[in-house]
């Protein structure tokens, strides 16, 4: 079993809450121990007192792993656009809850990383990624209509909302980069080789 499948067991088990919730967040949780030596905050873009927050609400008995996250360890903007979409998840959460509020920082700096967002959160597969989104972040979720690639979606969203124009089409069907923007996000779940 690969070390952050074992995470990933270790924090189901000591989990409480919402079942998916709890999944995503040991996914995210499990993904971000693999980028050691980066800790968990830089990992996941929250600071230390917000993934206590985290454990205490679904990893009670997992408080363990953050043993070795130092206090002032920094959850510092990776990309120059990651408070921007971080802004633009809060203000689309569905209810507000404070588990969307950890998801938003979350989403937000696993953006930054270079695979299919669903892969970069650690889930099994794109349709985890749509429940979530659409579970926690719904009014925004909704207005993919075309299911566009999340990240493309999210950065289009980024780009309409500062009235810049960086799509070489007027709409996506004439546009010649159709192929970046849609289509299946396939490949491996990479925390669960
Ligand atoms: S398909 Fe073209 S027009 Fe549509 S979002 Fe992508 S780049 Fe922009």
């Amino acid at each position: 079993m690969s070390a952050e499948a074992s995470a990933y067991g270790r924090l189901m088990e000591a989990g409480a809450g919402d079942p998916f919730d709890r999944h995503v967040f040991a996914c995210a949780v499990a993904i971000g121990l693999t980028e050691a030596p980066t800790p968990l905050t830089g990992a996941l873009g929250l600071a230390i007192e917000d993934l206590v927050v985290v454990f205490a609400a679904h990893f009670p008995r997992g408080v363990a792993l953050l043993a070795n996250v130092p206090p002032d360890a920094p959850a510092d903007t990776d990309a120059p656009e990651e408070p921007d979409l971080r802004a633009l998840l809060l203000d689309h959460r569905s209810e507000g809850a404070p588990a969307e509020t950890a998801l938003a920082a979350i989403v937000a700096r696993r953006s930054c990383r270079a695979n299919h967002l669903w892969q970069d959160m650690g889930l099994r597969d794109r349709s985890e990624l749509n429940r979530l989104l659409h579970r926690h972040f719904r009014p925004l979720a909704a207005q993919n209509v075309n299911d566009m690639k999340w990240k493309k979606f999210f950065y289009r969203k980024l780009c309409e909302q500062d009235g810049l124009l960086v799509c070489r089409a007027p709409n996506c069907d004439v546009c010649v980069d159709k192929a970046h923007c849609f289509g299946p996000e396939t490949g491996d779940a990479v925390a669960w080789r």
